[in-house]
């Protein structure tokens, strides 16, 4: 049974979606005002696992996940550049399908855009002024009243009482209480705006969410994904207006990833270390970033360093190596379950159906690698073709649910190899010429000056194998 922690309960529920079989997922997506960085790729990579885990385990899945195309960010960065709102989410929207593409992320079945769903955001605004939840202020804005929602603050523990006696300000113009938030912006000069009841204006960030995951999931649905840093006031004021608008309950289980961190300290362009996901695959391989996502539990706060996309790196390199070995046993031979393969899918499963425990799968692969090495070097041990071929597929399947592991192992090895020698400034002939002077060295006899040459080799961080095939390298 399958178990997800519930950020509304604060404990591990059982996983029952509301229909049997189907799951319904909304995941708030990025603001569209800068390239994706690194905590949106810590994010994007957590919800593709839980999806790709769900569909795995047979659930029929509605992935929706919006981009938020019209925000104060977006207006202020666009008249700093001199480009139009338009122009700037386009280049954006394409550098985050640019890095979700390279990660090799599945895309959602709906990505709505706020900018897209005018009619549908009036609409709700509508019926929440109907209802009385919502006030329309002189200058043309429509705020949500939140002492008319009695179960405001149960997302993120906060009592209203509390919430007030810590704002110190008195409520902006037309706000009749300092914690109403903006339904709908009244137009300001220079700004896109759109035409509504209450005159032109655009909506305000948190109505869009609920006025699109209630036309794509209906009013009520399974699962609702997003970064810690939304749980307040965001997806509070989502449960708000949504639950205020239908009547009905919003969203069974809150799922959030946790934080990211860069070498212990926010990330943010005041401290330069704001590091963009281009930043990061210019060093490392794309499959590198996500394995070392995956190291950490979704909701675990994650701290990025490019020694950990080192140490990442080393354990890709690992299995695609422990692949290779393990395919020359198997050969073309059909794959064959046996008892340990068995048992490898056992603990994957039971990692996964508990809150998605990808780490634990991670150190269950890494000790199922230990033992194909192990067994692959005595002929005693060595298993049979088809043995080999079915843990083969064992590593494949759970590899495809974590999005890693499905490329043919020489040509990852070398495409690691590729960037390895970027980072390095070397190239590939530079090491061949090595290598080949030290072999005609050694057929000379000269080992004196063969070692010289391997010295030379270590220092650059090259370690070399002797294996019947020829020589081969790796970095240490
Ligand atoms: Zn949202």
């Amino acid at each position: 049974m399958l178990r997800v922690y519930n950020t509304l309960s604060e404990k591990k529920e059982d996983f029952i979606p509301l229909q049997e079989g189907k799951v319904g997922l909304y995941a708030c997506g990025m603001t569209v005002y800068d390239k994706p960085h690194i905590g949106h790729a810590r994010k994007e990579v957590a919800i593709d696992l839980i999806v790709s885990y769900l569909r795995y385990s047979g659930y029929q899945v509605t992935y929706v996940r919006n981009f938020t195309d019209v925000d104060d960010n977006i207006i202020r960065r666009a008249n700093d550049r001199g480009v139009s709102c338009d122009e700037l989410t386009a280049e954006n929207i394409a550098a985050f399908y640019r890095a979700v593409d390279a990660l090799g992320l599945t895309r959602p079945d709906v990505e709505p855009k706020a900018t897209e769903h005018m009619a549908e955001i009036i609409t709700i605004v509508e019926k929440l002024i109907e209802k009385g939840h919502a006030y329309a202020a002189a200058d043309g804005s429509v705020y949500f009243a939140v002492e008319s929602f009695t179960g405001y603050g149960k997302l993120s523990n906060r009592k209203l009482d509390e919430l007030l006696a810590g704002t110190r300000f008195e409520p902006e113009a037309g706000k009749r209480n300092p914690l109403d938030f903006a339904l709908w912006k009244s137009a300001k000069p220079g700004e896109p705006s759109w035409a509504s009841p209450w005159g032109k204006g655009r909506p305000g960030w948190h109505i869009e969410c609920s006025a699109m995951s209630s036309k794509y999931l209906g009013d009520s649905f399974d699962i609702h994904a997003g970064g810690r840093d939304l749980i307040f006031p965001h997806h509070e004021n989502e449960i708000a207006q949504s639950e205020a608008a239908s009547g009905k309950p919003f969203v069974k289980y809150w799922v959030h990833n946790g934080f990211l961190t860069v070498e212990g300290e926010k990330m943010s362009k005041s401290l330069g270390n704001f590091i963009t996901v281009d930043d990061a695959l210019d060093q490392y391989h794309p499959e590198v970033l996500r394995l070392f996502m995956l190291s950490t539990h979704y909701r675990t706060p994650i701290d990025f360093s490019y020694a950990g996309l080192a140490d990442a790196e080393r354990r890709v390199s690992y299995f695609y190596e422990t692949m290779k070995l393990v395919a020359k046993i198997a050969g073309d031979a059909a794959p064959k379950k046996s008892e340990r393969s068995e048992a490898f899918i056992a603990e994957f499963r039971e990692s996964m159906e508990d809150d998605f425990n990808s780490p634990k799968v991670l150190a269950a692969l890494i000790a199922f690698c230990k033992f194909l090495n192990e067994a692959a070097v005595s002929k005693k041990t060595r298993p049979a073709a088809d043995e080999a071929a079915g843990y083969l597929a064992a590593i494949g399947e759970v590899g495809k649910v974590f999005g890693i592991l499905q490329a043919l192992p020489a040509e990852r090895i070398a495409a690691i190899q590729d960037i390895q020698l970027k980072r390095a400034k070397l190239t590939r002939g530079e090491i061949d010429a090595l290598i080949a002077e030290r072999n005609a060295h050694r057929k000379e006899k000269n080992f004196a000056a063969a070692d010289e040459v391997r010295g030379k080799l270590d220092a650059l961080g090259i370690l070399i194998k002797d294996t019947p095939d020829g020589t081969e390298w790796s970095f240490k």
